[in-house]
Order: structure tokens, then sequence, then C-alpha cells
């Protein structure tokens, strides 16, 4: 990629060219595949990248023939470390690294009150940082690439999917290109178009939401002059009219101002770069020298569909679930459903696997879902109270959180995006660890470092069994390794056993400590880093049974069931 200079208008970026489908080539028009996902934006493009990682090919149709959203700004800017962590395993986190932003640290304020300060770095175990800033447009970009450099993808710019049809045994989807229409049929479909979704309103999917009445704008400016680079979110700014304000950097040097905007706002006004540059000089001062790179005004909707789940459809990112962007959620959470979706859809599609693990995609990213809408909405409310005793309870909190700790945990202007604890789901273990998010922790084999991430890319799509000795016990430890890696092999699942102090060594006690098995037993780790079981002892019967509860399985259930339980889904689906 080059890079995508910043003008005075939008951002600039690439064009990928048409490409006429074989189906339009050479008849006959309708061809089957085994998986297509519609939507190449950050969702789709983060679940093509990860299959492809994976050695799974599937075909990716995009309506537009561009990254990002042509002549509009960036919309995400901040990526969390889980979301690095992916792009680290799908192979491009050193080109984010190199043109974003790294951040760990931020200040809350009211007016030139600091409420509170945080840095996220001293509490950081992971070989990636807390935050990077990059436009979304750049991450999109570079997993355009990375798709191409892999080379397995079918990735079709300017085809626009204008039907779905769900049959028992597969799903249809009519397209539309600029060299004619034709028909697509697919085993399985991922639907990433996003919060307007043509396959979900076809399909009639209930999504609940609603629109937000709060009004931001967005104003991307250029200083000449480098400023510390932290993240700034003024609760109220008396340069905004005691309204809120984001400041933060991006690549390019670009900063994000965003203003929050009086709800009868005229979006066509304070677009205007006369009234946008009033708003700077109101919040710098008159001399402060900046460029305009984009200015635009936005509102968000808060949108959940009841199953993620249809099915053989799936739906992933803004699809799914929308909500307002406090606290980066939106696109975050989307790669999460795909790095969630990714290993799942490579067992299943070949052949490791039954339709049963594409419920577990349901429970986990549903329940995330649900929170991350209950987060977003409470900062909404926060920063734009809508009855008279939320304003009254915020100007408390603010007025309290001046002076005393205690209050500042009350204060909600957005908290950043973290990954979900699935504790409770089918899929994961009894133990409150069970279901909790790994980071990306330094490990160490024959004497140099190697980290949780890479040992869970060796292994492709499979689980990995990390077996700590009792006691340190060695011998005991290698007997009880063989034994373990015996019987995953015997009931064929798709798991490894990996023996510590012999395979690899947790030097600094971390993952011991994480999947709370300090005493000697198991470690059992989900390709997407969650722990899916902790277990005290070296029992063979009980590994199994956390693998096979893993692929969505029931614990102890026989495991012949596969093609009765995927008809009754589908027949039930499809009907
Ligand atoms: C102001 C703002 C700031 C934000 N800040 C952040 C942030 O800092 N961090 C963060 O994580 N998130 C942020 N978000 C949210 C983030 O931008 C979205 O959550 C994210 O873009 C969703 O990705 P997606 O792939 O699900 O959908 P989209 O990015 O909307 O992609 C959908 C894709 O589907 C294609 N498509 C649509 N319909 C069809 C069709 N019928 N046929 C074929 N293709 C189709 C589109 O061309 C597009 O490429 C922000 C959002 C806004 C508005």
């Amino acid at each position: 990629m080059t890079d995508s200079t910043p003008s005075s208008g939008a951002y600039e970026l690439p064009t990928f060219a048409f490409q006429t489908p074989p189906e339009l080539e050479h008849p006959p028009r309708t061809r089957r595949y085994p998986l297509v996902i519609v939507g190449a934006g950050l969702a789709g493009l983060t679940l093509a990248a990860d299959l492809a990682s994976r050695g799974v090919a599937c075909v990716v149709l995009d309506e537009d023939d561009t990254v990002g959203v042509r002549g509009a700004s960036s919309r995400g800017i901040a990526y969390v470390q889980r979301s690095l962590e992916v792009m680290a395993r799908i192979g491009i986190f050193e080109r984010i690294a190199a043109k974003g932003t790294t951040w760990s640290a931020g200040k809350v304020l009211a007016g030139d009150d600091v409420l509170y300060a945080y840095d996220f770095q001293p509490e950081s175990v992971s070989a990636q940082p807390p935050f990077i800033n990059i436009q979304q447009f750049y991450l999109e970009w570079y997993l355009v690439d990375r798709i191409h450099e892999l080379g397995l993808t079918d990735l079709r710019w300017k085809h626009r999917v204008t039907g779905v049809r769900h049959r028992t045994d597969a799903v249809e989807l009519d397209v539309e290109t600029p060299a004619g229409r034709y028909t697509i049929e697919a085993d399985w479909v991922v639907d990433a178009e996003g919060v307007n979704s043509v396959v979900r309103e076809q399909l009639k999917l209930p999504a609940h939401g609603e629109r937000g009445q709060d009004r931001w704008c967005i104003t991307d400016v250029r200083f000449t002059r480098s400023r510390l680079n932290e993240r700034w979110t003024w609760v109220e700014a008396p340069f905004n009219e005691n309204r809120g304000v984001w400041q933060h950097l991006m690549a390019d040097q670009v900063w994000r101002l965003d203003f929050q905007m009086a709800p009868d706002a005229d979006p066509a006004h304070v677009s205007r770069p006369d009234v946008a540059r009033e708003r700077v000089a109101a919040m710098l001062g008159p001399d402060t020298e900046f460029e305009l790179v984009w200015v635009g005004p936005y509102s968000y909707r808060t949108q959940l569909m009841e199953n993620f789940r249809h099915g053989r459809l799936l739906f992933i990112g803004d699809a799914a679930h929308a909500k307002s962007p406090f606290g980066a959620r939106g696109g975050n959470s989307g790669i999460t459903d795909a790095d969630n979706l990714g290993w799942k859809l490579a067992l299943l599609l070949t052949g490791r696997a039954t339709d049963a693990i594409l419920d577990t995609y349901h429970q986990e990213r549903h329940r995330a879902a649900e929170e991350n809408i209950r987060v977003t909405s409470r900062s909404g409310r926060f920063m734009q109270p809508r009855s008279r005793n939320e304003f009254t309870l915020r100007t408390a909190v603010l007025q309290l959180a001046r002076r005393h700790t205690f209050a500042r945990s009350l204060l909600n202007a957005g908290r950043m995006s973290a990954p979900h604890h699935y504790a409770g789901l089918p899929a994961f273990g009894p133990r409150p660890d069970d279901g909790r998010s790994l980071p990306n922790i330094a490990l160490s084999r024959q004497g140099h470092t190697v980290h949780l991430l890479d040992l869970l890319a060796e292994a492709g799509d499979e689980l990995l069994a990390f077996v700590f000795p009792r006691d340190g016990d060695p011998d005991a430890g290698r007997t009880a390794h063989a034994t373990l890696a015996a019987a995953l092999a015997q009931q064929a699942l798709p798991a490894r056993a990996l023996l510590m102090g012999r395979d690899v060594a947790d030097s600094h006690g971390l993952l011991a400590r994480l999947s709370a098995t300090p005493g000697g037993g198991v470690a059992l780790v989900r390709p997407d880093a969650h722990l899916g079981a902790s277990l005290d002892s070296h029992d063979a019967a009980a590994l199994v049974d956390a693998v096979r509860r893993s692929l969505g399985h029931p614990a102890s259930a026989p495991s012949h069931d596969g093609d009765t339980h995927e008809h009754r889904h589908l027949v039930a689906a499809a009907g």
C-alpha cells in the first residue's frame, strides 16, 4: 500500500479494480462455494484474513471498491490490545505499529480540572501495547494487502448483494456487478454488511435498537507543533458550551477532535470550515496553527440482533450489533467476532467439527454484544443525560469527583473496549477463570522467548492443552502428558498437548497464574486465546470432555451425533 495523504478534503483512498467473476465469464452462472462473506469492512476482512492464515479459502463480496468510506473521515481510530493481538496473529501488527500511534495514558477533565488520569501500560503483560490509534481505513487496507499476500481469498469488489434465499442445503445470494447479475450458492454465509444489512432486512430478522439523540462533529486537524500524545476527554468543556470533547492523535500526525453538539445543531452549519476553525480556536487559543483535515457531523444508533446464527448464516460486526462509539467498542468487537468465528469455521469446513460449534459463536458474541451495548449506553447517557434526574446525578458526580477518589468510578465518559469473560457459557469449564481471555504473554522454548499467540498460530485451528506437572515433578509430568496426548489422538480431537517445562516453559509463572493451575493440572487454551477450561488434575476423560465442550458438544455426550444435530438445526432455520 501507499500512504493515504490527508488533504483538506477527505482522505484519498485506494481503488481496487472490478474483475468479472467466473460466473459471468463461463456458464453455468451459479457456482457453489463452501463459504461466502458479504462485506469487506473491518469485520469481514478480519475474518477473511484469519481464515486465509489458517489455510481456508472463501469468497468475499463488497459493493464498494475501496476501504473505509469514500468521501468521509476515518470512522474508527482506537484499537485495543485484544484487537492488536488478533492482528499480530494475522501478520499485520508490525505495519499497524509502524504507522499508528501507540498510547496508554489519558485524562478525563471538566474544564481545567483533571478528574482522573490513567495509564494502562504498567498493568499490561501482553507483547502488544494497550492501544494503537490508526485510521480505520489503514487497518482495512493492511488486511486487504495481507489477504492478497496469503493468496487464498477470492476478494470481489463492486459486487453488491441484492437478494438472499436460505435453503436447507445452501444459501443463495443474488449479486449485482458492473458486468451483470449472477447468483452464488454457498454452504455457509457470513454477513458482515454493517448496520444496513440487506441480508438481515430481506430475511426479516429482528434487530432491536434505537437512534441516539446525541450529535457530534468530528474535526480532524494537523498542528504545526507536536503535542502531548494522550487521550483527553472533557466531560464538560467550557470552550464547547460545557458539552463533551475528545482529543486524540492518530496516524499521519492527525488529531481527532470530536465535539459534542447541541441536539438541534444544523449539520451543514457545524461542518462549515470557518465554523470548524472557530471551534478549534476556542479550544486551543487563536494563535494555535493547524490545518483542517476533515470535518463531519455524525449521530449513532444502537442495534442488536436476537440471534447471530440463522441456520447457515452468521452475522458479525455492525450487522449483528451496533452501538455508540464511546469506548471504541464498535470495530474492536467486530474484530473479536471474527476472531471467535474464524477457527470455528475452519474446523467445520475441514470436517473436524460439526455445526454445533457455530452455536457457541452466537452464545459467546451475543452476550459480549449485550455487555458492550449496556456499557456504551451508560456512557451515552452520562455524556447526554436524558432526564432531569440523570442530569442532577451527573452534576453531583462531577462535583464529587473533583474532590473525592471514590466518585471517580462513577464518572462514565466511555469505558475502553475489553475482552468479554465468557464464564458460565456452555463451551467453557465451570471454574471462575474458565472463559477469560489470555493476553499475549511471553513464554520460552529452548531458551528463546516465544509468545502464547505464536504457539496458538503454530497450532492453526487446534486447541492447546498446556500440561503443568504436579508439584513440578518432571517424571510424573511426562507420564501425564503422554496419557493426555494419547487420549486426544484416540478421539481424533483437534487439540494437542504441550508439557510445561519440556516443550515450553512458563518462565514468569504467568500462564499458571492466569489459568489458575499453579499446583499442576491442565490449561486448555482455544485458538482465540480464551481459556476453555482449567483442570486441577491430569484426568484424560476430563480433558476430552473439555475439548468436546469447546467444540459445542455437551460434556460426555457421544461424539457421532453431528449429522443429526446439523440436520435438526438447518431444517429449523430454513423452515
Ligand atoms: C465516529 C465513529 C468513530 C468510531 N470510532 C471507533 C473506534 O475508535 N474504534 C472502533 O473499534 N470502532 C469505532 N467505530 C465503529 C466502527 O467504525 C464500526 O463498528 C465498524 O466499521 C464496523 O465494521 P463492520 O465491518 O461490521 O461494518 P462496516 O465497516 O460498515 O463494513 C461493511 C462493509 O460491507 C459492505 N456492504 C454493505 N452492504 C453490502 C451489500 N449489500 N453487498 C456487498 N457489500 C456490502 C460495505 O461496502 C462495507 O465495506 C466508530 C464509528 C464511528 C461512526
